[in-house]
């Protein structure tokens, strides 16, 4: 791959050029072939992701959007966006880079006190810890409609007890705190009953209780967890008391674009392994890139990448521009997720069988693009969320922002 722009695109700055190259350099040279022992974790996954953090610094590529007093680097979101493209090569690049949690800071520094982003984001930023997990789904209620959370927080004296249970909480086993999502004002109107609360994952009461198995892996390491009795102090509270789904906003909006520019990065990986298979392998009297069919699965990945790479940008300046980002981000969050799943597949079928083998990557980004469709919330929520709000008289939609 080479980088090139042939037009002015907000934040695609002369230094945000020279810091794509350079990661894409880093990226394909350094961190792509380490995938495989870094997926296999263990010691030597633990060492090879140290040593490519420790050279990501070296390089000048260590948290580069977050901002300047927190540690970080200080690019503007829009260049970010520009950055997490190249980054995305990789599934692992956002944790070798020190960005995994860009979003995450996004809302912190919205919502957290000083003494908060002090004790949490500050050491997050340095790399001390790689993650803060987020606490929102439940095994036993439907996770797309949160108003069913049945996990409270009850106020006794100064402090919050909390009961439940949460699933799916990403990297909670390297976390020292998840922020969990709770009823705490029973009595309110349903979107106004949940705040959110930090917990520190060594409070006495809160157990991990599993790594949950996905696809025959565990790789995610989305932990299954137990509140029982857990007594955190009253000023735990994360944000104004009530408002836990406006603050989850906050951290979802801007993660689905850097979701999406990172899919962008993991399709563009595909659709060249693909033309690199379609050039090379032979069969019945040419080469498989001669072929119609073939030629078809190449024309239609382009489109896909190119029509994704245009709606994420235009939905990340809307929100650069403080617009009504919610439409432009449904699209993208669900018309994303279904091209990343589609020019990986098309990737894995020129390949035949090695398409699905350990030797290639494309298998592991498949499994990670399956997953796509579901979090941040499934297919069909955004499609209603979507199809809600465009039916409304005076809605207007992003073509006209
Ligand atoms: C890899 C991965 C990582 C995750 N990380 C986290 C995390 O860190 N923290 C966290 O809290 N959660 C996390 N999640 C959970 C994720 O946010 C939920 O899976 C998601 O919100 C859906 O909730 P659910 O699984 O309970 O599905 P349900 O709500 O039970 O929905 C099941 C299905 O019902 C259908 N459906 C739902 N609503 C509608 C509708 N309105 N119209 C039509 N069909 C509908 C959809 O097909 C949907 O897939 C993660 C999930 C995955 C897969």
């Amino acid at each position: 791959m080479t980088i090139t722009h042939s037009a002015a695109a907000p934040g695609l700055t002369d230094r945000v050029m020279d810091l794509r190259a350079r990661m894409l350099e880093f990226i394909d040279g350094e961190v792509c072939p380490a995938e495989r022992v870094l997926e296999d974790g263990g010691p030597a996954g633990e060492a090879a992701l140290e040593k490519l953090r420790a050279e990501a610094r070296n390089r000048g590529l260590w948290a580069l959007g977050h901002p300047v007093e927190l540690g970080g680097q200080g690019l503007s979101f829009m260049e970010f966006v520009h950055l997490n493209e190249i980054i995305g090569r990789s599934e692992f690049g956002l944790w070798v880079v020190g960005s995994m949690t860009q979003h995450d800071t996004i809302m912190w520094q919205r919502y957290g006190t000083d003494a908060q982003q002090q004790r949490w984001l500050v050491p997050l930023v340095a790399g001390d810890y790689q993650w803060i997990a987020i606490g929102l789904t439940e095994p036993d209620a439907a996770g797309s409609d949160p108003t069913q959370m049945a996990t409270t927080a009850v106020l006794d004296g100064d402090e919050w007890v909390i009961n439940g249970r949460k699933w799916f909480t990403s990297w909670a086993s390297l976390a020292p705190c998840v922020l969990v999502f709770a009823k705490t004002d029973p009595d309110a109107t349903p979107h106004k009953q949940f705040s959110a609360i930090i917990v520190p994952t060594d409070t006495p009461g809160y157990t991990h209780v599993r790594e949950i198995r996905t696809m025959g892996h565990t790789a995610g390491r989305h932990g299954e967890i137990r509140l029982t009795d857990v007594r955190v102090p009253k000023d735990n509270l994360f944000g104004p008391r009530g408002e836990a789904f406006t603050i989850a906003q906050t951290r979802l909006g801007p993660g689905r674009i850097f979701h999406c520019m990172r899919w962008l990065g993991q399709m563009q990986r595909a659709f060249e392994l693909m033309c690199d298979r379609a050039r090379t392998r032979y069969a019945h009297g040419s080469y498989l890139h001669e072929k119609g069919e073939i030629r078809r699965y190449i024309a239609e990945s382009a489109a896909d990448i190119q029509a994704h790479r245009l709606m994420t940008l235009d939905a990340a300046r809307i929100i650069d521009e403080g617009g009504d980002d919610r439409v432009a981000i449904s699209l993208i969050k669900f018309r994303g997720a279904q091209y990343l799943h589609n020019v990986i597949d098309r990737a894995i079928q020129v390949h035949g069988a090695a398409g699905v083998t350990e030797d290639f990557p494309l298998e592991k980004m498949y499994r990670e693009a399956r997953y796509a469709r579901l979090y941040d919330g499934p297919d069909e929520v955004h499609r209603m969320v979507v199809a809600r709000r465009l039916v409304k008289p005076d809605a207007v939609p992003p073509w006209q922002q």
